[in-house]
């Protein structure tokens, strides 16, 4: 009998473990770790799952199915791959299904399917192409051209297939899609047909990518500045002997051009690179640096790719792209999934992002933190980019566990844009305000539009208002499903919920004390659109937000009409606040820092600052000088200050000294359990055990259980537990406790209806 007999399988379910499976005799030299396998689980239904381990022991107790088909000739999973798949399960609390889900397209993954056999999900795509139908010589060329000169339709079209063939230019010949080929020659099908049968041309299927590839030259990187060339000098320095560097860069100060710097060099090295931005709304300007320098080999990954494309760029990213590999991935969070081969390099820019952090589903992981690991199972370097760095990280590199590289000047020694302070409870007071804006944002942005320049107007809030109120007695509209007010949309006539989606009519009248008065309160960024048209009436306007970008191609074309210089004012929520380099943009309005900096997170300050540094960064990027006008009733408020002087540093002691007196990370690691249930009471019955078992270990560590500021959502009621352990002490250990407390929870009677959610690290 054979060695290897077993496999244990990965499923995509939320399922803990992994399968024992028999491996078929003969399927003995075709299977490996990292292979993709078509197994029967449960009743009838077949899944594809992930081979994790290959060995000889049988499962005990149990007769193991045999595994029904393996799907590929070679591993879809790298063995990398698999030690970060359980680095994310063991470190973020989750199961290995759950990676598998989050990390394989789902053009890889069968679920529940019934019969077999199963038609792949994934085949490429093939199209037609025509090609000369053999090597002519350039004479005999003539000659077939002379006689086709009384067929003049085929004539045109042959000369047309050389042109776009190539050979025309002096190279040789390529098929040419022959879609293309008619199109651009105006020809029928019926000329292309007839050279064919003169066996001038030939008709071959070729398979496509899904993708567009770019063709252009590469252009060599720019020259650095001094100051750059020092920085990037300091980064080499930095990889020495640490594999993490922070560069620490204000805004504007040329990171990216160092980042492609770094990028060339890796690549001449044949290693591969990831770029991991926070958001794809970021994309579209950089995939354009990018792709001026390192044309074709440049990959972009993100959630909006439909499921072939994903296949698509997994297969090139894992070499087996046909001759059109990928080196460098330009991607949003889950491109640390994709099946790397040789990282020598991930940069991750705006690393202060909470974008970064899945929420939900599980794995509730950070990118930049596991970008870190993925980079050390590489042998590769982490470089974490911002120009405001999260206190988690500027900590790590002041205390020497990170590199630390600052550039303190723009390029080209740009100066920094002049913010403004404009009091809002004042000018409401003296009745300056036209609506929601204080004269000193009015007269800036009259400047710059008399100036033909460009102005972006953030705020955090979209929709027309966050809420409706009765002024009478003070009734909201609230979500039936979840513990929040309704939001505005005044466009699509309806109040929304942004928790569930939830959306009803607008109310004509209070539900409580029937009276009709009914008003708005506050103001998102549908509601200051309408105002801007208003106020100014003959600039062109336009909206970025999650309501006007739902398309693919939305964002690209908000900023490229921004390029373009055919939209005066944009108007936006944090999409619009990082990433944005438009040379003619002087002026940025922040219309109300107050609700960002009031809520109710330790967080809040820190990312207030953020935000803030990150808009005011967008303006006066080129020769113009910038203007940044902040809206507040607080102008003495000491973030603000901070903005005002662009100050971290300070901002990063402040923050420091009081997460440290209140024992929150860097000081401590924060672990979140959030209980879910339908049933109010059941719930508080089962947080107070959890509660009570977790205090049994933990002691004063534990937080909770308390309902967070939005109680209940789509009907389940929420409590939160919160850990906060000590970072010296064996993190896998606490994690492994608090496993066991769970899972007993889980057995208690009826805990089957209550959801868990445990969020590592939380954000
Ligand atoms: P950051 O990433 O720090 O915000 P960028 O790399 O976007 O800064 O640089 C800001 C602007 O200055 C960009 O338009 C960029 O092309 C330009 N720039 C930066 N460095 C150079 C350089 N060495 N030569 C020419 N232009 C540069
Ligand atoms: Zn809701
Ligand atoms: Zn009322």
């Amino acid at each position: 009998m054979m060695d290897n007999h077993f496999a244990d399988i990965i499923l995509p379910l939320a399922v803990k473990g992994t399968f024992t499976y028999a491996i078929p005799e003969t399927a003995a030299g075709s299977i490996f770790e990292g292979s993709r396998v078509l197994i029967g689980f449960g009743n009838k239904k077949l899944y594809s799952g992930i081979v994790n381990r290959i060995h000889d022991i049988p499962p005990a107790g149990r007769q193991a199915r045999t595994i029904e088909r393996i799907l590929d000739p070679y591993p879809v999973v790298s063995s990398l791959q698999l030690k970060f798949w359980s680095w994310i399960a063991d470190y973020y609390m989750c199961s290995l299904g759950e990676v598998m889900k989050a990390a394989l397209p789902s053009g890889l993954c069968l679920e529940g399917v019934t019969t077999i056999p199963v038609a792949e999900k994934y085949r490429p795509k093939t199209e037609t192409f025509v090609r000369l139908a053999s090597d002519f010589t350039a004479s005999h060329l003539n000659e077939i051209l002379d006689k086709l000169s009384k067929a003049p339709k085929q004539y045109d079209l042959l000369v047309d297939y050389l042109r776009l063939s190539g050979y025309a230019g002096g190279l040789p010949p390529k098929p040419v899609l022959k879609t293309l080929l008619l199109i651009e020659s105006h020809s029928s099908a019926a000329a292309c047909e007839a050279l064919i049968k003169k066996n001038i041309l030939t008709a071959v299927s070729l398979e496509t990518g899904r993708l567009t590839d770019c063709n252009t030259t590469p252009e060599p990187p720019k020259t650095l500045s001094n100051d750059q060339n020092v920085a990037l000098e300091s980064l080499r320095k930095c990889f020495e002997d640490k594999d993490i560097a922070l560069l620490f860069g204000v805004t504007s100060s040329g990171k990216t051009e160092i980042y492609i710097h770094l990028i060339e060099e890796q690549l001449k090295k044949g290693k591969q690179v990831l770029y991991l931005l926070p958001e794809i709304s970021l994309t579209t300007q950089i995939i354009q640096r990018l792709n001026r320098h390192f044309g074709s080999t440049t990959g972009v990954y993100h959630s909006r790719f439909n499921n072939q494309e994903k296949v698509e760029i997994w297969n090139r990213v894992a070499g087996r792209g046909n001759g059109k590999n990928y080196n460098l991935v330009i991607g949003a969070r889950s491109a640390l999934f994709l099946p790397f081969t040789g990282l020598g390099l991930i940069i991750v820019d705006e690393e202060q992002d909470g974008s970064y952090k899945q929420h939900d589903p599980s794995p509730r992981y950070n990118a930049r933190d596991s970008a870190a690991v993925l980079a050390a199972l590489h042998g590769a370097k982490t470089i974490l980019g911002s120009a405001s760095p999260s206190i988690e990280s500027y900590y790590n590199a002041i205390t020497g566990k990170y590199g630390l590289v600052e550039l303190k000047q723009r390029y080209g020694s740009i100066r920094m844009p002049d913010i403004i302070l404009a009091n809002t409870r004042e000018a409401y007071r003296k009745k300056l305000m036209v609506s929601h804006f204080t004269p000193q944002l009015l007269e800036a942005m009259d400047d710059a539009l008399g100036r033909e320049e460009q102005i972006i107007l953030f705020q955090n809030r979209r929709g027309f208002s966050p809420y409706i109120e009765c002024p009478e007695c003070g009734w909201v509209p609230s979500c039936v499903q979840c513990a929040v007010s309704l939001t505005y949309h005044k466009s699509e006539r309806k109040m929304v919920c942004h928790y569930c989606g939830f959306s009803t009519a607008i109310p004509h009248h209070c539900e409580n004390c029937n009276s009709t008065g009914l008003s708005s309160r506050g103001f998102g960024t549908e509601k200051i659109e309408d105002e801007i048209r208003i106020v100014f009436p003959s600039a062109r306007v336009a909206r970025m937000d999650q309501d006007t970008t739902k398309g693919k191609n939305s964002f690209d074309r908000l900023i490229r009409s921004l390029e373009e210089k055919q939209t005066d004012i944009l108007i936006g929520t944090q999409m619009i606040s990082k990433g944005l380099d438009i040379e003619n943009l002087t002026v940025v309005g922040i219309l109300n820092a107050d609700n960002m900096l009031n809520f109710p997170d330790f967080r809040a300050h820190e990312r207030s600052f953020h935000m803030m540094e990150q808009v005011s960064g967008r303006a006066g990027r080129r020769q113009k000088i910038g203007k940044v006008v902040i809206q507040t009733s607080d102008p003495d408020n000491k973030i603000i200050r901070l903005v005002v002087n662009h100050d971290y540093k300070n901002l990063f002691r402040i923050q420091a000294e009081e997460r440290k007196a209140f024992n929150y990370p860097p000081f401590c690691r924060m672990i979140k359990i959030s209980l879910k249930h339908k049933d109010r009471s059941l719930l508080n019955e089962f947080a107070e055990i959890l509660g009570r078992d977790l205090r049994n270990i933990f002691g004063k560590r534990v937080l909770g259980p308390e309902y967070p500021l939005v109680s209940r959502i789509q009907l389940w009621y929420i409590k939160n537990i919160i850990l906060k352990l000590e970072k010296e002490k064996s993190s896998a250990a606490s994690r492994q406790l608090i496993r066991e407390t769970v899972e007993r929870l889980e057995g208690h009677k009826g805990a089957s209806s209550l959801k868990i959610a445990i969020d590592v690290d939380p954000y």
